[in-house]
């Protein structure tokens, strides 16, 4: 599974990274952003760990923006952050 954050769409609300801190906290910015360091600058999806996804599909399904975009996948065993 997979992982981005539109940063147009994200209104800083914070609940993404209230509902799990490991892969989502808010910049300098006060918008929200997916913690992985190889991506920081990139608009693109971010491997997501098998323990972390229900979290991650919890904060997809909490934000009040639909700013999180999930993508399901199998690539996760092996690119998993
Ligand atoms: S829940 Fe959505 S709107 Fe709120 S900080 Fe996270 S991505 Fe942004």
């Amino acid at each position: 599974m997979k992982v981005k954050v539109n940063k147009d769409a994200c209104i800083g609300c914070g609940a993404c990274a209230a509902i799990c801190d490991e892969v989502f906290e808010i910049n300098d910015e006060g918008l929200s952003e997916v913690k992985v360091e190889e991506n920081k600058e990139k608009e693109e999806f971010v491997s997501v760990k098998e323990e972390l996804q229900d979290e991650v599909r919890d904060a997809a399904d909490s934000c009040p923006t639909g700013a999180i975009e999930v993508e399901e996948g199998q690539e996760e065993e092996e690119k998993a952050a």
